[in-house]
């Protein structure tokens, strides 16, 4: 049966999203954006929402709903600011995803409850400076001394790695050798403020400036043994999985930058005048929207499609690569024909276009560049690289 309809529940949560973003966010993101300050009364309220909760289950003090859920909720928000939508997006599906996926009992108790109300994120460190999509080509080492770990190295352009209620960051280091030769990649939960953990000074950056983005260093950090998180020599595996989830997410958000540059153009049309005409009524320009609608909306059955297909249990990488790649460049291109929409306007730093077109760049970069997606479409249609 094909049925896109959400259901009562998802469509009372995207409403609520909905409501949260345009009353909310919209009318103070602007100035947070232009100081580059993190929204902490804002991500405060998302946490009261549940939203950093949704896919989490009760037992673990989240909302008990599911992927689709978060995607939807992200969805809303990046329709009006997509700041605030990554620093839910990487506080869920890379901050406590992996808690949830690959953590013993202990480490749920002590961290779950707290990432599912937002009041403590979790960062994912994977990329390093020499490289993210090659990212088995891990160099910071971890070595079991006794029972603690001594962790070397650096991690680069780490999502929410540095706010005042940071309480960790997850990070894949080499832990040793296969028997096959290859390097064995572990995952170690690392809790902010550890001797030895430092953290860059934000970097500036020419989107998402609301959000918060660090470089890490690890010089002779040592965590207790039970930090691994999951079995030792699986954390290629088991990034690889929460990367699959994480493009299904950021899809979502890429939609709905996709969307609202469609929401401001509609308004905007309907009120700017060019040779004594609105200029909704040239047709050069219905088209160009026309364009756009449609390239958010394939976008989005495409997540759907993605979504659903993971909610079912079954092998959705390729659909996630897919969705990811399409709406990423829905976004780019909607952002562009937006801008052009608002003429001057849209260079402006004070429109929402103007931070849509800064803010639409890295999704075709972030989780995978499109060009890794077109990567993992290839090699999931059978063809081979050398
Ligand atoms: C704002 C921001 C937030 C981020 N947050 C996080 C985070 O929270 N955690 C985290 O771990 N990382 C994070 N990243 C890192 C992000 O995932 C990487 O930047 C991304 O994966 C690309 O890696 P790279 O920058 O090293 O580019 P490279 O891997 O150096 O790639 C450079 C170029 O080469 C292309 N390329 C590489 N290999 C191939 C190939 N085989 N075939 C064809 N083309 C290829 C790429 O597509 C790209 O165009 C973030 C990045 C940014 C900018």
């Amino acid at each position: 049966m094909v049925d896109h309809r959400l259901d009562d529940d998802y469509e009372a949560l995207r409403q609520s999203v909905r409501d949260f973003a345009r009353k909310e966010v919209a009318p103070v993101i602007g100035d947070y954006y232009e100081r580059e300050e993190f929204p902490y009364p804002l991500v405060r309220t998302m946490g009261e929402m549940g939203l950093f909760g949704l896919p989490i289950p009760e037992e673990h003090g989240g909302m008990g709903g599911d992927y689709f859920a978060l995607c939807l909720a992200l969805e809303e928000l990046a329709r009006v600011d997509s700041s605030v939508a990554i620093t839910l997006e990487a506080g869920v599906s890379l901050g406590a995803m992996p808690i949830l996926r690959f953590g013993n009992e202990q480490q749920k108790k002590q961290w779950l409850p707290k990432l599912a109300s937002g009041e403590v994120l979790g960062a994912f460190g994977l990329t390093e400076p020499g490289g993210g999509s090659d990212a088995g080509s891990t160099r910071t080492t971890a070595v079991l001394d006794g029972d603690e770990w001594v962790i070397n190295g650096s991690k680069a352009f780490i999502t929410n790695s540095g706010t005042d209620i940071t309480g960790f960051v997850t990070i894949t280091a080499v832990t040793g050798t296969k028997p096959d030769g290859r390097k064995e990649i572990s995952t170690i939960i690392v809790p902010s403020g550890t001797p030895g953990f430092t953290v860059a000074p934000k970097y500036s950056k020419v989107g998402w400036n609301a959000s918060d983005t660090h470089e890490l260093a690890f010089t002779d950090c040592r965590v207790p043994a039970e930090n691994l998180l999951g079995e030792r020599g699986r954390g290629y595996a088991q990034f690889l999985s929460i990367l699959t989830e994480g493009r299904v997410a950021i899809a979502a958000l890429a939609v709905g930058l996709a969307q609202g540059c469609v929401d401001e153009c509609l308004r905007y049309v309907g009120e700017r005048e060019a040779f004594g005409r609105k200029i909704g009524t040239y047709q050069a320009l219905q088209f160009k929207i026309a364009d756009m609608e449609a390239r958010a909306h394939t976008a989005r059955l495409a997540y759907y499609d993605a979504a659903s297909r993971m909610l079912r249990g079954e092998d959705y990488r390729k659909q996630a690569a897919i969705a990811k790649l399409v709406s990423s460049n829905a976004a780019m291109d909607n952002a562009r024909d937006a801008t052009q929409i608002f003429g001057g306007y849209g260079f402006m730093n004070e429109t929402p276009v103007g931070r849509f077109y800064r803010d639409a760049k890295i999704l075709e970069i972030g989780e995978g560049t499109s060009e890794v997606q077109r990567m993992l479409i290839a090699r999931e249609l059978g063809l081979e690289t050398d």
